[in-house]
């Protein structure tokens, strides 16, 4: 069997039961925090499953089996952060292998694989996935994986997941999809034919700012077997707290998701009105490169939004600094309302190269405070600098 999970129960119920039965030892119906680093054995050899919490942890398990049925995946894999779950899935390859990443790739991830992968002989294109006739171009023998993002960051670029998948299988490669955007509330790549998801849990998942995490979901056992032995080879694993922090968040994420959108919806009404602003990105805007794929692959438009103000780079830091409600930081997908300039924050590290994004744009993460208050507090800030 390698196809994806068929649920018994809707996606809200598994968010918060899925591999979360009452504790068998007491009843307690939140699980255990097993904050320990090893386990009892009862003779050499014979243990209930657990020997030492880097191979494998109670709290990481119920938080593995939660989100890789909430992706409708075979396998789950928690980690230490969502970088550390990509390099997990880049760490299956092997030097010349060639692999095809988003031209706007999370700057992060284009920093791993041009300073860490590529001087180890991973061979990379970086090409606007959005546009078939760019993958087609950079395909090669030796590829082995494109990676999709899908909204990217932080142009909110829409991939067909689909097509993509299905063109690198076509070619014995595969497809692997970074999800954060989205979230398997609004998307789940599996069902469109990728074989594994990577989540940075840092964000909508955990949803709350308070914990780091990463996640890959995988359906093949191959794949799965691999990315769980680099899981305890490696070790870049989560604390058993971050793991119930992120199993927390995640009951409520349909709820927060919905509001998210909502509230996203709200301030694209501003932002297309607003005389200050000159390009608004959504996927949920008709006029968006890509809207038609989305709403045939997504459940809803997600929360982030992003816009390039008419008065360039110093419109855009001027505003980051102006609001009040919306705090300017790093991140996204948590509660609170978050601002940023990505040339001189998040997208820092590819400044200067191909990929350096343009210096007017801002990021928007639209959280789920009262919506009025928002708009009011972002229409502030752009009157202010306009
Ligand atoms: N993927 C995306 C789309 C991201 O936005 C981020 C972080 O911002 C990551 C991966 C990396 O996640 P982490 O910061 O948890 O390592």
């Amino acid at each position: 069997m390698t196809g994806p999970r068929r649920p018994e129960h809707g996606f809200e119920t598994r968010a918060i039961h899925a591999g979360q039965p009452p504790d068998p030892a007491t009843g307690a119906v939140s699980t255990p925090i097993y904050q320990t680093s090893t386990f009892a054995q009862e003779a050499v050899g014979e243990h209930r499953g657990y020997e030492y919490s880097r191979s494998a942890n109670p709290t990481r398990t119920a938080l593995e089996q939660c989100l890789a049925s909430l992706e409708g995946a075979r396998h789950g894999f928690a980690f230490a952060s969502g970088l550390a779950a990509t390099d997990a899935v880049l760490r299956t390859l092997r030097p010349g292998d060639h692999v095809v990443i988003p031209s706007d790739a999370y700057g992060g991830t284009w920093r791993l694989v041009h300073d860490v992968f590529a001087p180890m002989g991973m061979q990379f294109d970086a090409v606007d996935l959005d546009d078939p006739a760019a993958l087609a171009a950079a395909w090669q023998p030796t590829t082995r994986l494109v990676w999709v993002e899908s909204p990217t960051n932080p142009l909110l670029a829409i991939v067909d997941i689909a097509a993509v998948a299905k063109y690198a299988h076509d070619r014995e490669a595969r497809c692997v999809v970074d999800n954060t955007f989205a979230t398997p509330y609004l998307q789940r790549p599996l069902e469109l034919g990728a074989d594994a998801v990577v989540h940075s849990t840092t964000k909508y998942l955990g949803g709350h700012s308070d914990v780091v995490g990463g996640f890959v979901a995988v359906l093949d056992d191959e794949l799965a077997a691999s990315i769980g032995f680099l899981q305890n080879v490696v070790g870049a694993v989560p604390a058993p707290l971050d793991c119930w922090l992120v199993l927390r968040g995640v009951k409520t994420l349909a709820v927060r998701m919905d509001r998210h959108c909502a509230n996203a919806r709200a301030i694209v009404e501003l932002l297309d009105a607003h005389p200050g602003v000159d390009r608004v990105l959504w996927p949920g805007r008709p006029g968006h490169r890509g809207h038609e794929i989305a709403c045939r692959q997504m459940r809803d438009f997600g929360g982030m939004v992003s816009c390039t103000l008419r008065g360039g780079e110093a419109a855009a830091v001027a505003v980051a600094a102006a609001t009040r409600v919306f705090t300017l930081a790093e991140s996204l997908g948590a509660v609170e309302s978050l601002i940023e300039h990505p040339a001189r924050m998040t997208h820092l590290s590819v400044a200067g190269s191909t990929n350096a994004v343009d210096p007017a744009l801002l990021r928007l993460s639209v959280g789920i405070e009262t919506a009025d208050d928002l708009v009011a507090d972002l229409r502030a800030a752009l009157d202010s600098v306009s």
